[in-house]
């Protein structure tokens, strides 16, 4: 049953660090017939154009400091990039640890702070402790612009989107060791595809691809943890309490996907005077059309071979894309290990 290029199974890891992983040990090479598609995992990438412009609008206001991780810097906007208006002279600070906004807030009280933060279930609780903790501190002059999400909606409308079909999907151990491996088993309950919980070393992923293709040639649909030192059945509870606290879920743009219903993580009430949305009132602006493939690539429709930019008009020196630019991006994994 051998299909197109000859694989005989499709697997799609959903994690970027995966994506990136797998690129870098060969491991397309290594599992023979094995199609080894990326999904949506990667935060940046999965940011659409019309909220990184606001990142660019809040960078570009006078006596505003925006904080954020590297990853975010020189992914292209609409109009510019971080990277761009830094140069520039705006005030963008790069960021190391989750806490570090606390400090520039307090060591400069006349300017507001915003922590521009992407991520999963993985980083959106460290920004739920950066919140609590402000208010904690009665900060006034710091928030978070928020485009954290939920990556279960995005895996549930790939699982019910009839042209990818995909044989298993590789799960993000590290959302998983957040939510718990349990949230993963609607995949399996209802839609009837194989899951393996990996990890990232290259051991950990060779066996949960290995479990995968398995599950997928016996035709069976479960949920296997293949991450047990770090994930258990139901998570990390300390901090799905804090994420339910200082967050809840509202319908969120994704690049390639559009609106997903309950994805994003909102800043709720209580704590609405750390929400940069809130704060800032920021142009609203029609998600440009894309130029890159991206989108349809982290839906597993194309792969970075597929864009004629690749390597060619978008590289990692001059990225189109954020696939290209972000450490857990596709494109930059490609060109990387090429
Ligand atoms: Fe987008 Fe560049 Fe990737 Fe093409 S190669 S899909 S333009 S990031």
């Amino acid at each position: 049953m051998s299909r197109k290029g000859g694989h005989f199974v499709k697997i799609m890891e959903v994690c970027g660090t995966h994506t990136m992983a797998i690129a870098k040990y060969g491991l397309r090479n290594y599992f023979k017939g094995v199609d080894f598609i990326s999904g949506p995992g990667c935060p940046v990438c999965v940011t659409p154009s019309s909220r990184l412009e606001q990142c660019v609008e809040l960078a570009r206001k006078k006596n505003v400091i925006t904080v954020t991780f590297g990853d975010l810097l020189r992914v292209p906007a609409v109009t510019s990039s971080l990277q761009n208006e830094l140069t520039r002279g705006a005030d963008v600070k790069v960021i190391y640890s989750v806490y570090e906004p606390l400090n520039i807030a307090l060591s400069n009280p006349k300017k507001e702070v915003v922590f521009l933060g992407a991520g999963f279930e993985t980083t959106a609780p460290l920004a739920a402790a950066l919140i609590k903790s402000a208010k904690q501190k009665k900060i006034k002059n710091l928030s978070v612009f928020s485009m954290f999400k939920s990556v279960f909606p995005a895996v549930e409308t790939l699982c019910k989107d009839k042209e990818i079909k995909v044989d298993g999907f590789l799960l993000p151990g590290n959302v998983a060791a957040i939510t718990g491996s349990d949230n993963f088993n609607f995949i399996s309950d209802k839609y009837a595809v194989a899951c393996v919980v990996a990890g990232f070393l290259k051991d950990e992923i060779t066996d949960a691809a290995n479990a995968l293709i398995a599950l997928v040639k016996n035709k069976k649909t479960e949920v296997i943890n293949k991450y047990s030192y770090a994930v258990s059945s139901k998570g990390n509870t300390a901090a799905k309490i804090l994420l339910n606290e200082v967050f809840f879920l509202k319908n969120d743009i994704w690049r390639g996907f559009g609106v997903i219903e309950n994805s994003g993580f909102g800043i709720s009430d209580k704590y609405a005077s750390f929400d940069a949305d809130k704060k800032f009132s920021l142009k609203k602006i029609a998600e440009p059309k894309d130029k890159c493939l991206c989108g349809q690539i982290m839906k597993g429709l194309k792969s970075p071979a597929d864009c004629k930019l690749f390597g060619k008009k978008c590289f990692p020196q001059n990225p189109v894309g954020p696939c290209m630019v972000s450490s857990e991006g596709v494109c930059a994994a490609h060109f990387k290990y090429r």
